[in-house]
């Protein structure tokens, strides 16, 4: 694969502001992973990031992640199987939307993290169908940091309590938040949300939600990453900076 592919361009740079935050910040590069959302991805482009050496993948629709999992998932092993020094070490692809209870069991063997736990009834059958492949299966809660703006992620009054009856779940692992900031917001405004987030991850851990195991925030995205690695993110979703603006379902019909 060519170097200077417009993919690889924009990779680099992406992976300059993120070094240039973390700098900012007084934070190691290596505690911010660069999540590659394949919203907008063509197949192709899926391929090339995966042969510039980024592996962790994230979609938000399930059943384009089913679909895609299994093509990507079997280059991945082919690729490695001769040897290509660049491509990325692991394969993980994170569930970044929304999640209905009735796709829990499709999706369950094919992700290595779920982003986007918001009820109580959504852990519960995460829990059960986990327990019936025998895996702990790692999740983060979704936080509504912004409250009324946003339709998903648990309320800031109530994330503590969801968090604690997570946390009892024998199937399921907390790892941490992840949150969105309002499409519309300005960078102070994201800062703001990935604050609140940050100050909820706090309380969290005093509580001893999670144990050691609590220690990732995911925020921020292609137009608020900077502020998000400001209070400290330990993973970014980013899409169209990465691959462009329109949405590649044609393939799937999604
Ligand atoms: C689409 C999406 C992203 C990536 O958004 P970009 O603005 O394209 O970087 C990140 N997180 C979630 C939850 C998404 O749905």
């Amino acid at each position: 694969m060519a170097r200077n592919s417009p993919l690889a361009e924009r990779l680099d740079q992406i992976r300059q502001r993120i070094a240039s935050a973390c700098a900012k910040a007084k934070r190691q590069e290596s505690e911010v992973t660069l999540i590659a959302v394949t919203k907008t991805a063509a197949p192709e482009q899926i391929r090339e990031i995966l042969q510039l050496g980024v592996g962790d993948l994230g979609e938000s629709r399930v059943q384009v992640l089913t679909q895609r999992a299994a093509q990507v998932n079997e280059f991945f092993v082919r690729q490695k199987s001769h040897g290509n020094e660049s491509l990325a070490s692991k394969l993980r692809w994170h569930l970044i939307g929304h999640l209905q209870r009735n796709k829990v069991k499709a999706v369950l063997p094919l992700v290595q993290l779920i982003h986007s736990v918001d009820s109580l009834r959504l852990a519960e059958e995460l829990d059960a169908q986990a327990g019936r492949i025998q895996r702990r299966m790692p999740v983060l809660l979704q936080l509504n940091a912004s409250e009324e703006k946003s339709k998903f992620g648990v309320a800031v009054g109530a994330a503590v309590h969801l968090a604690e009856q997570i946390d009892s779940m024998p199937n399921l692992q907390i790892m941490g938040l992840m949150t969105m900031a309002p499409l519309d917001s300005t960078p102070d405004e994201a800062r703001a949300v990935f604050a609140r987030t940050r100050e909820i991850f706090e309380e969290l851990k005093w509580h001893k939600i999670g144990g050691n195991s609590l220690r990732h925030l995911s925020m921020g995205m292609s137009g608020d990453f900077e502020p998000a690695i400001l209070e400290g993110a330990t993973m970014v979703r980013i899409g169209t900076a990465l691959f462009g603006g329109e949405v590649h379902d044609s393939e799937d019909g999604a």
